[in-house]
């Protein structure tokens, strides 16, 4: 594999939930959870949802002909965060190789949990026949290497099992958390405390993107539903020194408008907080370098 001379981060979905294309959405995108990661000679995936398929087809071309390498980090196999795998094009390639590290909420292995997405009822080509040497490793170690860069993993709330990781990289640390509810500053005293072991993993981190999908309102109506409350994910990634903060898995029923309007209502509790975090939303398409 090709040795990429920087590290960098680039969205290919943010959505929560379930796909939203459309004209209301195409600003911020439809797609749901997938990143990709470039840092140190690795080319790390993280999550599968619909935004895999079109990071597939650009691995596809950018790596015709020379073997491709690549690491598939999954925090849950909730719909949002597998559903893209099955049209994920670089796994139908027998020069590749996948490697799958994730950690399942159901019990029944996370291979297990792959191949049923991908049985008869549902999908034409079972995972077995995928040709692309795919690896599915249970996650077991909270802190393993892929290649140069350090992973670190944690048990998040929200419902079944689901983790967030933090990746360290030569150009910084990426944290990824798409789904989790932390204790809520407004409805639950001594937070600080409480969202202790979240602050201390996402410490000082260069970059991260974490569950904010809904605004106040809308937290009180969802409160136990395992997503972030927006006022909460700002308060806590200021608390952390998060240099940026990326407002992520948004709400498909918030349109571009609405993503806006939730982001400027961040950007003025990070200003009331003090604090030096850069806070944006995550935008289909956009590359961060580190
Ligand atoms: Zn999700
Ligand atoms: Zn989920």
């Amino acid at each position: 594999m090709e040795t990429p001379s920087r590290c960098r981060v680039k969205f290919w979905g943010v959505r929560g939930s379930v796909p939203v294309p459309g004209p209301t959405t195409v600003h911020y995108g439809g797609n749901t959870s997938c990143l990709e990661v470039r840092a140190d000679g690795e080319l790390i995936i993280l999550d599968a949802g619909t935004g895999i398929r079109p990071l597939g087809n650009a691995l596809s071309d950018e790596f015709a002909g020379k073997p491709l390498e690549l690491t598939l980090l999954i925090t849950h196999t909730h719909w949002d965060h597998i559903q893209g795998f099955p049209f994920f094009h670089p796994a139908y390639e027998a020069k590749n190789k996948v490697h799958i590290i994730g950690y399942e909420g159901a019990k029944i292995g996370l291979g297990t949990t792959l191949a049923g997405m991908m049985e008869s009822p549902y999908f034409p080509i079972a995972l077995k026949e995928m040709p692309g040497n795919i690896l599915i490793e249970e996650l077991k170690d909270f802190e393993f290497s892929i290649g140069k860069v350090r992973v670190q993993a944690m048990v998040v709330n929200h419902p079944g099992v689901a983790v967030g990781y933090r990746l360290f990289t030569s150009g910084g640390s990426i944290v990824y958390i798409p789904d989790n509810e932390p204790f809520s500053y407004d409805r639950v005293a001594d937070c600080d405390t409480k969202n202790r072991k979240l602050i201390d993993f996402i410490r000082d981190a260069d970059l991260l993107v974490i569950d904010s999908q809904y605004d106040n309102a809308e937290y009180d109506a969802h409160i136990g539903w395992g997503h972030g409350c927006l006022d909460d994910t700002v308060r806590i990634a200021v608390t952390a020194n998060v240099k940026r903060l990326f407002l992520f898995h948004h709400d498909p029923n918030h349109d571009d408008a609405r993503v806006t309007q939730m982001l400027e209502h961040a950007r003025k509790i990070a200003a009331k907080l003090g604090g030096n975090t850069i806070v944006e939303a995550a935008r289909e398409g956009a590359e961060i370098a580190l």
